[in-house]
């Protein structure tokens, strides 16, 4: 018990993916790792070459990294003009910042609006679990309203109310379009009601998944000084390593997120890996048409099994539940969840489902046998079906 930490963090728990367990520090590339939505499909050789020689050649390591990202920037506000089909001009670099991560940019953005007991944030649950996590480690109040269990459309009445009535006020409302774990994009409900939101709010627009599901409200900021939207390499751009995320915001935003975050927060490499990642753009998406191929052929054998409920999904990842709620339902599936594990796949067990990330062909093929497998089991053993 150390006594000059606050007291609220005692009841805070550490976020750790797979750390837990000593046996997968040791093999990690054993495991078939459809639990954390990254690609399956590592950059191609000839450009880690590329980068290798980079480092060797053109990177000080005595010195410190450009902290000001400017051409990386520059290369981001051009892909986002491109991929948005908005003039080149639309947005530049002053509509930019990058992060360590999103993650990082969660944090700084939080910093930035509920710090000093100033506001509280609202989610709607099941979501991308970071904003919850952070805010609390901030001490920021975090109030949540629940899904749809038919569409995981967001109870945005509720919010409302909740709107109204809480203090410290709502600050930030987050939203991730399309939703993680449950793989639905944004109705035109909940975008109209986002869009009726008062200027004191911050509506946060986190597209992590943009390049799967080709959705996008990147152009309602270009009018809305209280839009943020979130976007990162660590999904189509398979860059999950080397951690980058970026905000496109009014540039008032941006220059308050650059005032909150850490000096020098992204890595000489990662910027030019990130740099890089956006020049041979076309040739690393590639890989997205045989994932979206992936996840039909994943949610069509799913399917087969008439245990689950299986939802469409606008990313690189499927959600399913378990048909029949029962009152040992989460325990179900968190044996499907051990049992996928000693057999080597990895998923995420969440908010009453299951969460399995799209893998290369020879994974979604294993995971599928694999949970043939158990199912059969459970049926057999008479506990389920
Ligand atoms: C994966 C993911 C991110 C990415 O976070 P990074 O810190 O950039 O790796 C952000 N938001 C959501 C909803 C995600 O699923």
């Amino acid at each position: 018990m150390l006594l000059f930490i606050r007291s609220d963090l005692t009841q805070l728990k550490a976020y750790t993916p797979h750390t837990e367990d000593s046996t997968f520090a040791q093999e990690p590339m054993a495991w078939d790792h459809l639990d954390t939505n990254e690609s399956p499909f590592d950059l191609p050789e000839e450009l880690k070459q590329k980068l290798a020689w980079i480092y060797q050649k053109e990177i000080q390591a005595n010195r410190y990294p450009d902290g000001g990202h400017l051409a990386l920037k520059q290369a981001i506000a051009d892909y986002v003009n491109e991929s948005a089909g908005l003039p080149g001009n639309a947005f530049n670099s002053t509509h930019v910042s990058i992060g360590n991560g999103s993650d990082e940019l969660i944090r700084s953005l939080l910093i930035a609006t509920c710090l000093q007991g100033e506001g509280s944030i609202l989610v709607a649950e099941p979501t991308f679990s970071m904003y919850a996590i952070l805010a609390r480690t901030l001490g920021i109040p975090v109030l949540a309203v629940e899904r749809s269990p038919l569409n995981f459309e967001m109870d945005w009445q509720a919010a409302q109310t909740l709107i109204s009535e809480s203090s410290p006020p709502i600050r930030v409302v987050f939203v991730v379009h399309p939703n993680s774990p449950t793989g639905n994009a944004l109705t035109l409900a909940e975008i109209s009601w986002l869009k009726s939101l008062p200027e004191e709010i911050l509506v946060v627009i986190d597209e992590a998944y943009f390049e799967f599901s080709q959705k996008t409200l990147v152009s309602e900021v270009l009018q809305r000084p209280n839009w943020v939207i979130l976007r990162t390499f660590s999904k189509a751009f398979r860059l999950a390593a080397h951690r980058v995320g970026y905000a496109i915001a009014h540039p008032e935003l941006t220059a308050v997120l650059e005032k909150v975050r850490l000096p020098y927060n992204l890595p000489a490499f990662t910027q030019v890996a990130a740099l890089t990642a956006l020049t041979r753009r076309q040739e690393l998406f590639q890989s997205i048409s045989a994932i979206l191929e992936q996840r039909e052929h994943l949610i069509q054998s799913l399917r087969q099994h008439a245990t689950l409920t299986v939802w469409p999904s606008a990313a690189n990842f499927v959600y399913v539940r378990l048909n029949q709620e029962s009152a040992n339902h989460d325990l179900r599936l968190e044996e499907i969840h051990h049992q996928l594990k000693s057999r080597g796949t990895l998923i995420r067990h969440i908010s009453g489902g299951l969460r399995i990330t799209i893998g290369c062909p020879d994974e979604n093929a294993r995971l599928l046998a694999r949970l043939d497998a158990i199912l059969k089991h459970f049926l057999e053993a008479g506990l389920s079906e």
